[in-house]
């Protein structure tokens, strides 16, 4: 976890120290988190998710999870519980605190009826068209509904009547009485029920009335005692809404405070634009490793210590900004670095033959999982023979100045094992090298030399009789282009034909035979990796690319300098 002394700034943080200084809530701390079940999770829900239990947690106060499930026509029971897995796998608890906004359609009625009594609520007979069309403009007063004026006791009857099914969808609308000139358009008669002839997902056919986002949410706020009900920055101009109807109610207020959403590069973080990824095939699922989602990056191999890492340095404000994928990349590296066991795997293989090593002959070579702490975290074996694999990358016949991996006559460190050095290569009729010649100093046992010499470059390797045969899936960025939201041509064009590579035979060091699904490793200046947990069997494990290693030659160097 984050230490206190690098944690940015969070200016709600702020605010409840304050409020817990002057004793404004009675010392109590009570968030929630209120998703809409209309999709799955994604990584700026995060952002509000480690916010609000946060901040329950550091407080000790507590969080609730509360489902805003007033569109019964877009919710369904599995998003619920996809939402609730993510919250847990997140590290987060919401104990006893579970709520849906469907449990309080009948205060919500209640209340509404409460508004009509008081006169500041009416049946509106127009249609939807009609009534967006009198709302007026920021610059322009709406017009007052031909219904605005009716009797208490005539909206009463009509407003019970359409709670009772007696008219169509669409027909009418209960609205708040407020004012069609208010400078601010939410306060321009907002509608607080619409009639929607469907069943919900908990309630089923009871309803055929449904209240709208705006009033349901500061009076769930309200039921549940919630103290400081935090939202992102779209939400500001509606405060003054959400204050009027707990004013003009007389109920319990809590305090909405808005912060600055998440916005990702390379990604999209729109649960709309996700389904659409997700219906149209563009993507393997909700859970597709691509996918910015929760599901997603789990499946990926993402830790939730990782995302709360991101989350944590990210920090809360009040501007709206972009993070770069670099920054969540980064969370996951510094999170898996001295987590995750060091093992070698070819991705790209290239045939190695040592000339002088007897044929036939194995060694064993003692190799550690975590050669910046060998004793901590032990070692396994990996078997050395004549025929091995190295990454193609790391042959060139004509090497560049400053390639300093293996080329003619050049001698490399293999890792942990011996020195070598290439003394020709096999070519196919296409002119592409197949296969390297090498001879090996029987002196260099463990990658170091008695006479002190140090070659440059040090590879990984696997011997090719042992070497354990894997599907290999390269991850990267889904979209190809920053933002792609504010480009001009559609998302989905956008997409990255490059966010997943197959590598069907790649060739791992026979200890990953042993990975269970859900581990993960580095594969040595390849990259952190996961053993798929749906796709690995017994034995056969698949390996899911979390994100490639920044540096790791240089460290790699760096450490052999330093005597390893
Ligand atoms: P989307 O735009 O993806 O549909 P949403 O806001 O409609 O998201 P909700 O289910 O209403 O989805 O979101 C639940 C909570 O998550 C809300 O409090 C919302 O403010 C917060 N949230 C959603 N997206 C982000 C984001 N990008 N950054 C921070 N918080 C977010
Ligand atoms: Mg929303």
């Amino acid at each position: 976890m984050i230490t206190p002394e690098i944690a940015p700034a969070n200016f709600i943080r702020n605010i409840i120290e304050n409020d817990l200084a002057t004793n404004k809530w009675g010392g109590r701390v009570v968030t929630r988190f209120p998703p809409e079940p209309n999709g799955y999770l994604h990584i700026g829900h995060a952002k509000s998710i480690c916010l609000n239990f946060g901040l329950a947690q550091e407080f000790k106060g507590s969080c609730h999870l509360r489902f805003d499930d007033t569109n019964p026509t877009k919710e369904e029971t599995e998003y619920v519980e996809s939402i609730e897995a993510d919250v847990r796998w997140l590290g987060f608890d919401w104990g006893e605190d579970l709520f849906y906004a469907s449990d309080y359609f009948q205060a919500l009625y209640d209340h509404a009826v409460a508004l009509i009594k008081q006169g500041k609520a009416y049946v509106d007979d127009q249609s939807a068209e009609a009534i967006r069309a009198t709302r007026g403009t920021l610059t322009e007063p709406g017009k007052d509904s031909p219904w605005r004026s009716r009797t208490v006791e005539e909206n009463l009857d009509i407003f019970t009547r359409m709670a009772a099914g007696e008219f169509e969808d669409g027909s009418r609308v209960l609205r708040a009485k407020i004012d069609m000139a208010h400078p601010n358009l939410h306060m321009r008669d907002p509608t607080l029920f619409r009639i929607r002839k469907v069943s919900h997902h908990r309630t089923g056919g009871k309803w055929c009335v449904y209240p709208m986002y705006d009033y349901t949410h500061c009076i769930s706020d309200s039921i549940e005692g919630i103290t400081h009900s935090i939202c992102t920055l779209e939400f500001e101009d509606n405060r003054i809404l959400y204050d009027w109807f707990l004013d003009e109610l007389a109920l319990y207020h809590p305090q909405q405070i808005e912060f600055a959403r998440l916005n990702l590069e390379y990604v999209v973080v729109s649960k709309r634009k996700l389904l659409t990824l997700v219906k149209e095939g563009h993507v393997g699922g909700w859970d597709d490793p691509r996918m910015p989602t929760l599901s997603g990056l789990r499946r990926r191999g993402f830790t939730p210590e990782s995302i709360r890492l991101f989350c944590e340095r990210i920090g809360v404000g009040r501007k709206e900004s972009w993070i770069g994928m670099d920054v969540l990349e980064k969370a996951v590296r510094d999170d898996l670095n001295p987590k995750a066991p060091r093992v070698m795997g070819v991705l790209d293989p290239l045939k190695v033959v040592i000339d002088n090593y007897p044929e036939g002959q194995v060694e064993e070579l003692e190799a550690p999982y975590f050669p910046d702490d060998p004793p901590r975290m032990g070692s396994r074996k990996v078997p050395f023979s004549r025929e091995l694999y190295i990454e193609r990358e790391d042959f060139l016949e004509s090497p560049p100045k400053k390639f300093w991996r293996l080329a003619p006559g050049r001698e490399v460190r293999l890792r942990w094992a011996y020195f070598v050095t290439c003394t020709g290569l096999v070519k196919n009729d296409q002119g592409e090298v197949i296969e390297v010649h090498c001879a090996y100093d029987p002196a260099t046992k463990g990658g170091d030399s008695p006479d002190g010499r140090s070659p440059k470059g040090t590879i990984h390797w696997v011997s090719a009789p042992q070497s354990l045969t894997a599907e290999v899936r390269l991850y990267d960025r889904l979209f190809a282009v920053p933002r792609p939201d504010s480009e001009e041509r559609d998302f989905r064009d956008l997409l990255n034909p490059d966010a997943l590579k197959i590598i069907p035979h790649a060739a791992l060091e026979p200890s990953l035979a042993g990975a269970r699904a859900g581990e993960r490793f580095q594969f040595e200046r390849k990259g952190y990796f996961f053993a798929d947990p749906q796709d690995s069997a017994p034995g056969k494990p698949v390996f899911n690319r979390i994100v490639t290693l920044r540096d790791s030659w240089a460290k790699i160097v760096e450490a052999q300098k330093k005597g390893r």
